[in-house]
């Protein structure tokens, strides 16, 4: 079986962390170098590791975890706007090889991002 990921090793509670949401697709804990006063990922429970490893069937899960996403901001009381972001590949600063939505919000954003 191949290792576990990183966030797998959260979701089971092997490395601690600070978990806000669970529902049966994705979980969500606060990241721990956050970018913004609310910092949040949302991940699937499927250890896919980049966008581009996405199939078909993986359709729905997508949209679960902008919905999780959308329910956390009401949570966190994102009210005026927040910002959601996958980073596809190393280029684009991806660090962590299981896709994860940043969520983040509590502050204006700029744009373009960096
Ligand atoms: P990315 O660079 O898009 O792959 O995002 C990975 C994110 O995971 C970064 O924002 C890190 O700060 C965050 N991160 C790494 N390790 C942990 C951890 N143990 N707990 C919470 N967040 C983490």
């Amino acid at each position: 079986m191949a290792d576990k990921t990183l966030f797998q090793r959260i979701e089971s509670g092997e490395i601690p962390s600070d978990i806000i949401y669970e529902d049966e697709h994705c979980f969500a804990f606060r990241d721990i170098n956050p970018q913004a006063p609310t910092h949040v990922l949302v991940v699937p429970r499927k250890p896919i590791a980049t966008l581009n490893d996405l199939v078909d069937e993986d359709a729905a899960l997508v949209g679960q975890l902008f919905l999780a996403a959308k329910q956390i901001a009401a949570d966190e009381g994102l009210d005026d706007g927040y910002r959601t972001v996958f980073n596809c590949g190393e280029k684009a600063g991806q660090t962590v090889f299981h896709i994860h939505l940043h969520l983040l919000g509590g502050r204006r954003l700029g744009w373009p991002p960096g």
